[in-house]
């Protein structure tokens, strides 16, 4: 029980790893608030806040909601996030204003939203971003979904440092490829079998493999880590490229 009655917000939480570190924080003791477009199914612990991450005031009500019911915030996982493999001269300015707004804009104002609330609470917290390692390496057909990726590695080194003061850590998780809906639409089969090659544990993760990892940035064993990115690749970044 290494999240004992603590409180969560997990963003993307109805679906791929924002499930799973749902599950896996409730698992631990953990009050888990999933903030999400929608449900996924009844069998998800905690409370469902239907929230819209590209909209301010969607933000504002589900941190509201989420202190109302359970008296503080702990913890935050921003795991909401879109992505679609397009080449860097065929990607329209409205898809990249789309993978910004939801991806960049939206960890940044939940971000906000959630140190508010804990800084509120006097307690501290923890809050876990989701880059990726397209936001590290620079991999073909992600130039929005890559930046929008970079730029949320850049935005947790500058909250760890502007947080620390008030008690909150802000790391980010860079998940390699990890079998979730997201990936099913985004990966071709030949993609598939690119990434698969250049990955040298030779496999895709699962999203308990990165739940793992959420679970140890938001809790006290990571007391002393900060404005950090831990790769969750199966070794993609240590040597892996995926070519054009
Ligand atoms: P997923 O599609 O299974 O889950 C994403 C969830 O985010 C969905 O439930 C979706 O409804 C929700 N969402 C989308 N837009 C939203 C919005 N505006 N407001 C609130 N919720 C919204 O995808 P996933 O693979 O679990 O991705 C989770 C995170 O991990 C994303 O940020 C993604 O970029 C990142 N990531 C995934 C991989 C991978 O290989 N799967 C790799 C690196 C990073």
């Amino acid at each position: 029980m290494r999240l004992d009655g603590k409180i969560a917000i997990v963003t993307g939480g109805a679906s791929g790893i924002g499930a799973a570190i749902a599950r896996r924080f409730a698992d631990e003791g953990a009050r888990v608030v999933i903030a999400d477009l929608k449900p996924s199914d009844g069998t998800m612990p905690g409370h469902f806040h239907e929230t819209d991450v590209g909209d301010e005031a969607s933000i504002g009500r589900l941190v509201d909601a989420a202190v109302d019911r359970h008296g503080r915030l702990d913890l935050l996982v921003n795991s909401a996030g879109i992505g679609q493999s397009r080449p860097f001269l065929d990607t329209p300015a409205a898809l990249l204003d789309r993978i910004l707004a939801i991806n960049l804009r939206g960890t940044f104002l939940m971000g906000q939203a959630a140190a508010r609330a804990m800084i509120a609470g006097g307690r501290g917290g923890a809050i876990v971003n989701i880059a990726s390692v397209s936001g590290l390496r620079g991999n073909v057909g992600r130039a929005a979904y890559g930046a929008s990726k970079g730029g949320i590695v850049a935005l947790t080194e500058v909250m760890a440092i502007e947080l620390a003061g008030d008690g909150i850590r802000v790391n980010a998780l860079a998940p390699g490829p990890i079998d979730t809906p997201l990936v099913a639409a985004m990966h071709s089969a030949a993609e598939r079998q690119a990434w698969t090659g250049h990955t040298p544990l030779g496999r895709y993760g699962t999203p308990e493999d990165v739940a793992a990892a959420a679970l140890y940035l938001a809790g006290d064993e990571s007391g002393y880590v900060t404005g950090h990115t831990l790769v969750v690749d199966g070794g993609f970044m240590a040597g892996g490229l995926l070519p054009s």
